[in-house]
């Protein structure tokens, strides 16, 4: 049978099994259109039924979670974690708290995990968890109510050989802290069961960086190989969350102006480049909407509505907020502006027809797999760390966070020429990605 009558046949299952779901065909979707060349060269992958195997989460728990406010009302929200793919470690994966999460947003979310883990190189199967609750407004005892309600069922499931959760949107310190802390009095054990911890509870420096960092250090390292680099570029961010906040650092440190961020209100855009002492003061410790912004630095506009962020003239765009905010009209507009780079901080922040303009203007395009995947990368030196317990230096695992972008870079690039794709990331992260997944698959028999 032809490789592209297989894989339509799989995702026609898939749309079946899982309807309604439609992040997660999205993501399914795009891997298995790349991997038609590779399926043809490993008939065994076919035979062994790899890819129906890699599409279905091995686990799916759906869970309620019942807490209750300051006031004292009862509130009741849906906690999910799927444990995707174990062939090469563990489960890991973040923990979302939005409203918006469903099962679609966790499964799409678990599967890319599945890939980006294995494109790090290190050995993390896996995995993703949320729930559809919503931390803005809430009180620091309110949070701290759900989180352990949240732990109340899910520490049954995790351990630190098992599935290791971290931070993702609407999860950051706080969260984890009192997540591991009803972990840790639910289990009797202080081990490294989370990633994102506090530096004096078995954290890692670097880990809050990790993603914006690498973020850009894949971003550059795919710059000079046409013989530019992120310094003097006008760069666009979206989102003011921890992605965006560390890219914007990474950016300035070397030498980019990054003039606008965003929350889910409205953008703002600062022609002097964005201060970070401003942003990080407003979002990290005041816990406020970036407009705040506006207020402090008469040069930049605040605009409400986020659409209008991608049509500030840029030379490299960074969504770093939310899936599916990036749409076709506004690829367009990018690249009719005149921007030469697009990577993803966020988890699919581009549609498919985005992506497609892209590739059509020849805008350089790395997508979240690869491109944000030094935020997993460094929980995995987290876990390392944790199981010896020792502590490692800023410098020591930054430059290691630096060494596995480039490698994911090199990796990249590589499988999208051996299969036929040459410069196109898409193709060459799934393709790297899976086939260590698929080998694994294969070697551990039919489980
Ligand atoms: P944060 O919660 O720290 O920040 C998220 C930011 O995006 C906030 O500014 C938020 O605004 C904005 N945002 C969220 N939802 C929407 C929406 N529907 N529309 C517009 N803006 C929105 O999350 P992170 O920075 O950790 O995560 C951002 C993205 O990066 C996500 O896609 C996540 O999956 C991905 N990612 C994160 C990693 C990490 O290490 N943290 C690792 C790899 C990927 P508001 O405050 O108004 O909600």
């Amino acid at each position: 049978m032809a490789a592209n009558t297989i894989t339509q046949a799989i995702y026609e299952q898939v749309l079946k099994r899982n309807p309604g779901e439609v992040e997660f065909h999205q993501a399914v979707k795009e891997v298995l259109d790349c991997l038609g060349p590779v399926l043809e060269k490993h008939p065994e992958y076919v035979e062994a039924k790899i890819l129906e195997r890699l599409v279905e989460p091995e686990r799916q728990l759906i869970f309620r979670v019942p807490w209750q406010d300051d006031k004292g009302n009862i509130h009741v929200n849906r906690g999910f974690r799927i444990e995707f793919n174990s062939a090469l470690g563990p489960y890991k994966g973040g923990i979302r708290f939005h409203p918006t999460v469903y099962l679609g947003i966790i499964k799409f979310l678990g599967f890319e995990q599945v890939l980006k883990n294995s494109l790090t190189g290190l050995t993390m199967g896996g995995g993703k968890g949320g729930a559809d609750f919503d931390p803005k407004g809430k009180t620091d005892a309110e949070v701290m109510r759900f989180c352990q309600s949240f732990m109340n069922e899910l520490f049954r499931h995790i351990g630190p050989d098992t599935d290791i959760p971290a931070g993702d949107i609407g999860v950051g310190g706080r969260e984890i802290g009192f997540m591991f802390g009803q972990y840790k009095r639910l289990c009797n054990e202080f081990t490294g069961v989370f990633t994102g911890k506090g530096l004096e509870w078995g954290g890692l420096l670097v880990r809050n960086e990790a993603t914006g960092y690498g973020l850009v250090y894949i971003m550059d390292e795919a710059l000079k190989a046409s013989g530019k680099s992120t310094e003097s570029m006008t760069v666009s961010i979206s989102g003011a969350g921890n992605v965006a906040i560390y890219a914007t650092e990474k950016v300035q440190q070397l030498g980019g102006k990054v003039v606008t961020l965003s929350d889910s209100n409205g953008f703002i855009y600062d022609p002097d480049g964005v201060n970070l002492d401003t942003v990080k003061q407003i979002k990290e410790v005041e816990r406020k909407r970036i407009k705040e912004y506006v207020s402090i630095h008469k040069n930049a506009k605040y605009t409400e509505g986020c659409h209008g962020i991608w049509d500030v003239k840029c030379d490299i765009a960074l969504p770093c907020a939310t899936q599916n905010e990036l749409d076709e009209a506004t690829a367009k507009t990018l690249a009719r502006n005149g921007c030469i780079a697009v990577g993803e901080g966020a988890n699919m922040p581009c549609t498919p027809e985005a992506v497609g303009v892209f590739h059509e203007n020849k805008v350089l395009f790395i997508p979240g797999k690869a491109a944000n995947a030094g935020g997993v990368a460094v929980s995995g030196l987290e876990m390392a760390q944790n199981s010896q317990r020792i502590s490692w230096t800023f410098e020591k695992t930054d430059a290691e966070l630096k060494n596995i972008m480039v490698t994911i870079y090199k990796n990249t690039s590589q499988a999208a020429e051996v299969y036929g794709y040459p410069g196109n990331f898409v193709a060459g992260a799934n393709i790297a990605g899976f086939i260590k997944v698929a080998n694994a698959m294969l070697a551990q028999g039919l489980v």
